[in-house]
């Protein structure tokens, strides 16, 4: 078989004018960024007609457990039954693309397109919420340069789109009084920035600006807060910004309409792609199917509890995707020899797809467990998996989306259509005026089957503060691991009764939430010892090696 760019450079691209015309959309609605690009800007008073299909996934392994690939199958299927299935998904962050895991545009024949556009500048966004952010860092630390301003705390940190560990911490404004005050500061990843999560969750440009107005940048020597608003730099970030909070639109290899917009991490941020996008996929396609990060104790857990109490999406129905090897994974087997059949270990990796089609009943709609088939699945193992899906009740469909792109998801979007076809009331994991510490313990009993959490001494200081600032009762987004339901990468299957050690409880009042981190989890990537870069190149005017 082709490689992910192979196939990607191999397809006659629809162009972009075609496709939105194709769509109903008037000129007025699209800017072309280039032949394949569009930035959308759709008729307010257009209604929102599509069901929602959120798909998520079992705990994560290294590799990637196929929930995009599965997105882009499952529309792609979906018009191969003769539906309108319009996805919603993250942009990449080049973080993941030049780290560990590579690209984010799916894999085989179900990817979005142009994909080298998508996993790299794309339309700039993702430089747009770095330079916003970092100028949002730079006028407040000129502010305190020139004595407008005297915090005792800061909060806002600068970003880039690049893994770098050594940015971590740093020690910012040596070289004497004229560079600056010098101050412990440091980087996170900008897919894990504050700015990211706004933009992703901003209804249109004056909720933006009201949550920018929001955003507190740090405390006063009396303990209050100080805001962006109170700086003064909202217009500015408005400004860089415009562009960027329209969604994107590209397409799949089988012509689907795409928006790719907004691409916070799932387990270090809130996980989904931008509300304007999944409105705009509500608004074009019958089915919307956007994808939640990791899997459903993270991305669909924020999702469901954040993202969708937010802008009042009511999902349909609920794709969980996983594979013979995420099971295998989490049965203890290594990396290495994930592909080797292994049925003892697989039938003890069942427990984690036990546990998160539990975690998705809780919530209500109706659940489709999607088997993400790779080549070196057997039948055995195949239907292992099926028996204990017939077993827990919950419908059941093999996706081979990936090698046979909407013709190998048929099955899959067959079931999806009966599932959305009944629709139940979304349940939240907890009520919107219950304190952080509730909110916490709902989501760390009912979704991670621990038995409570213990605050470290720095976050409860972090949650008195955030009681006398009045934003004790934000819902929170918890920063952890993807690999476990713990908050131990380690553990996995699905473990019961433990505890989740939470580190900080760090205020994000612009996105309107409290992330909270637990374990060692943190907020900008290092690079691993084989970087995805070192296969990247360009030949013969080609990019070459992006998966
Ligand atoms: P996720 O969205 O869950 O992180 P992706 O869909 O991005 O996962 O897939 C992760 C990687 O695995 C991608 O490089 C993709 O091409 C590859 N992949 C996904 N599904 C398959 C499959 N069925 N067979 C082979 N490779 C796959
Ligand atoms: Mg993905």
């Amino acid at each position: 078989m082709l490689t992910d760019i192979e196939i990607a450079q191999s397809t006659k691209l629809v162009p972009i004018d075609e496709l939105a015309h194709g769509a109903g959309l008037t000129d007025a609605e699209f800017e072309p960024y280039g032949r394949d690009k569009a930035k959308v800007t759709l008729d307010p008073s257009r209604p929102q007609k599509g069901r929602l299909i959120l798909v998520t996934a079992t705990s994560g392994m290294p590799a990637g457990s196929g929930k995009t690939t599965t997105s882009i199958a499952l529309a792609q299927g979906l018009k191969k039954i003769g539906k309108n299935a319009v996805l919603a998904l993250r942009e990449p962050s080049l973080g993941p693309v030049f780290g560990m895991k590579g690209g984010a545009a799916g894999g085989g024949y179900s990817q979005v397109l142009p994909m080298e556009a998508i996993n790299l500048h794309f339309t700039g966004d993702l430089h747009a919420i770095t330079a916003a952010n970092n100028l949002l860092a730079a006028l407040l630390d000129n502010a305190r340069h020139q004595g407008q301003v005297d915090l005792k705390e800061i909060y806002w940190r600068r970003v880039l789109d690049v893994n770098d560990r050594m940015l971590r911490n740093i020690v910012s404004g040596l070289g004497g009084p004229a560079n600056g005050l010098p101050t412990e500061a440091g980087f996170d990843i900008t897919a894990a920035s504050e700015l990211m999560a706004i933009l992703c969750l901003a209804t249109d440009m004056e909720d933006l600006r009201a949550r920018l107005d929001r955003i507190v940048l740090g405390i006063r020597r009396d303990g209050t807060a100080y805001t962006c608003k109170e700086l003064g730099a909202t217009g500015a970030l408005l400004a860089l910004l415009f562009d960027a909070m329209k969604p994107n639109l590209v397409q799949s290899i089988e012509g689907n309409l795409a928006f790719v917009h907004g691409g916070p991490f799932a387990n270090i941020a809130h996980g989904c792609n931008s509300v304007a996008a999944t409105r705009a996929a509500l608004t074009l396609g019958d089915y919307a199917i956007t994808e939640a990060g990791f899997g459903s104790d993270l991305g669909a857990e924020k999702f469901l509890n954040i993202k969708c109490r937010a802008a009042g999406f009511q999902p349909a129905a609920i794709v969980l995707v996983t594979s013979t090897k995420a099971l295998k994974w989490h049965g203890g087997v290594p990396l290495p020899e994930i592909g080797k059949p292994n049925v003892e270990a697989l039938k003890k990796g069942l427990c984690n797809l036990d546990a998160h089609v539990e975690n998705l009943r809780r919530f209500g709609p109706n659940v489709v467990v999607s088997l993400n088939h790779f080549h070196t699945d057997t039948d055995e193992e195949l239907e292992i998996i099926r028996a204990r899906c017939a077993e827990l009740g919950v419908r059941f469909a093999v996706c081979d989306g990936f090698a046979k792109g909407g013709e190998g998801a048929t099955e899959l979007a067959r079931a999806v259509v009966e599932a959305a076809a009944d629709p139940k009331p979304l349940t939240h994991t907890y009520e919107p005026d219950a304190t952080i510490e509730e909110k916490i313990g709902a989501i760390v009993t009912k979704v991670y089957g621990a038995g409570g959490f213990t605050l470290s001494d720095a976050a409860k200081k972090d949650l008195k503060r955030l009681q006398d600032l009045g934003c004790d009762r934000l819902p929170v987004c918890i920063a952890k691991t993807p690999f476990s339901l713990t908050a131990d990468p380690k553990a996995l299957g699905s473990p019961k009764g433990f505890d989740v050690p939470v580190q900080r409880l760090v205020l994000n009042a612009g996105a309107g939430f409290v992330v909270v981190t637990t374990g060692a989890i943190m907020r900008m990537p290092g690079l691993p010892k084989a970087p995805a870069a070192m296969q990247i190149d360009v030949k013969d005017g080609r990019i070459t090696g992006l998966a």
